[in-house]
């Protein structure tokens, strides 16, 4: 017998997992790029859809 067993799919994650905290949607405009210590950068992001700001720090490689 040759059964089959289908996975349920799993779902992908966002690239960042980052979604807006008030509308729950992932589109957002960069308001400005700021490099801070430590090799981190600071991107100030606005949501596209209800406007709200958040401010997101990331790592450059290197
Ligand atoms: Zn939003």
């Amino acid at each position: 017998m040759n059964i089959r067993i289908s996975k349920p799919a799993e779902k992908l994650e966002e690239q960042r997992g980052l979604v807006c905290p008030g509308c729950g949607c992932a589109h957002f405009r960069v308001l400005y790029t700021r490099a801070a210590w430590g090799g981190r950068i600071i991107r100030r992001r606005e949501c596209r859809h209800c406007g709200r700001r958040i401010t997101t720090y990331e790592r450059s490689t290197g």
